[in-house]
């Protein structure tokens, strides 16, 4: 009897215990389920086609091997993944390297600038030491890879090499550098000379009236906006005036800067042909009397032609019609530039107005940190010349009203 008791006792403890073990099994089943669910949400949500590195971070091999450094705020291509709990790095294609995905983001598309596209290659190469480090064009640090490269030249800066590293223009420090060879990567002859084309008023007939010989209906600005796009010109920034000038990049043959000046007779529609011709222009404006803000396009830059010295005889005597920066006492021009300066969120190039200008307009010029200025007049030919021309005294060539379409062509060459 005992012993009966004794079993019942036993099987009743086990009908109990068993089904609560297995409960709790479960349930420790599904909490790992649980967590590790947790675990792969916390790794996709560092995924993205497009990632920001948050912070420095190091690049690795397949064998979790350090191959280089990446600095923080750079955004990385990755590749496709498919994530489970292992996940510790993802694949950048473009460095074939990984990173922790902990210390990424994921970030917009990031748009490539590929304006670089139009420069032609030097007859150079260079060789990278055995450890190369990559920045953008303003000087920032991109990354660090842990290897030698043999890149061909685009861009002979100052003090640094331009190359195209994954689709992109990148820069190496000479520092870097271990030797740079001759090499033939191409039989284009780039320009020799470049071409700077000026215009004034660009009106709509139907609604400004304009009598100057400067003035240009918007349909003459169309027809040669839309030869350009045609013939697959490169309109030039004026940065990249100054780095051809400067000797730094090769354009092609086909190539052309366009300029406008003041702004004060400037039909908006004339920002929607450049959009529309895909051509870029910059306009001098006389921050007086434009609001730069109207202009905003990625198509026309801004510029000064100073801030409220564009007044006719300002200096009597002086130049073809007497403009201010010719004669004002000297810090009466630094705060004219200064103003507008600011209120182009900075400026670096200039066009004198009434092409009037000095030797003393010049040296203010370079104090106000000006680094280019343009002229230019009907007698003018328009043209610079790399390492040749005196980049304060940039030419151009003056459109009319009655310039025909053969002459704007015969401007091209
Ligand atoms: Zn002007």
């Amino acid at each position: 009897m005992k012993n009966v008791k004794y079993i019942i006792i036993v099987v009743a403890i086990l009908l109990v215990i068993i089904p609560l073990s297995i409960l709790k099994g479960l349930e420790y089943k599904k909490e790992k389920i649980k967590e590790e669910a947790n675990i792969v949400n916390e790794i996709k949500s560092h995924y993205g086609k497009y990632v920001k590195v948050d912070e420095n971070a190091i690049l690795y091999n397949k064998n979790d091997e350090e191959v280089g450094k990446v600095t923080k705020d750079v955004i990385l291509k990755l590749d496709e993944i498919n994530i489970d709990v292992n996940t510790k790095y993802f694949y950048i294609p473009e460095l074939e390297s990984y990173i922790k995905y902990e210390n990424v983001s994921p970030s917009e598309e990031y748009k490539k600038d590929d304006r670089f596209k139009n420069y032609i290659y030097f007859n150079n190469n260079i060789k990278t030491n055995d450890v190369t480090n990559f920045y953008d064009k303003y000087g920032n640090h991109l990354y660090t890879l842990n290897k030698s490269f043999d890149f061909k030249v685009l861009v002979k800066d100052t003090d640094r090499y331009g190359v195209v590293f994954n689709d992109e223009l990148v820069y190496i420090k000479n520092d870097d550098v271990k030797e740079i060879y001759e090499n033939i990567n191409t039989d284009e002859n780039g320009r020799t000379s470049i071409k700077t084309l000026l215009y004034h008023f660009l009106y709509n007939p139907a609604v400004q009236s304009c009598n100057e010989i400067i003035c240009q209906p918007l349909s003459q600005f169309e027809s040669h906006l839309k030869y350009l796009r045609e013939n697959d010109y490169f309109t030039l920034k004026l940065d990249e005036l100054e780095m051809y000038l400067d000797g730094k990049i090769q354009i092609p043959q086909k190539s052309i800067v366009l300029t406008i000046d003041d702004g004060t007779i400037f039909n908006l529609d004339a920002i929607g042909l450049l959009e529309k011709y895909e051509c870029n222009a910059t306009l001098f404006a006389i921050t007086r009397w434009v609001n730069p803000a109207e202009f905003d396009s990625p198509y026309l830059d801004l510029e000064s032609h100073t801030d409220n010295m564009h007044n006719q005889y300002e200096c009597k005597g002086y130049g073809s019609q007497g403009g201010g920066i010719l004669c004002l006492p000297e810090d009466k021009v630094l705060n004219d530039l200064k103003t507008s300066q600011e209120k182009l969120g900075g400026s670096k190039y200039f066009a004198y107005p009434f092409f009037d200008y000095n030797d003393r307009a010049i040296s203010l010029l370079k104090k106000a940190g000006f680094t280019m200025a343009f002229i230019g007049q009907a007698d003018t030919d328009g043209y610079s010349f790399p390492n040749k021309t005196d980049k304060f005294k940039v030419r151009r060539t003056t459109m009319f009203s009655s310039t025909t379409m053969d002459e704007f062509i015969s401007y091209l060459k």
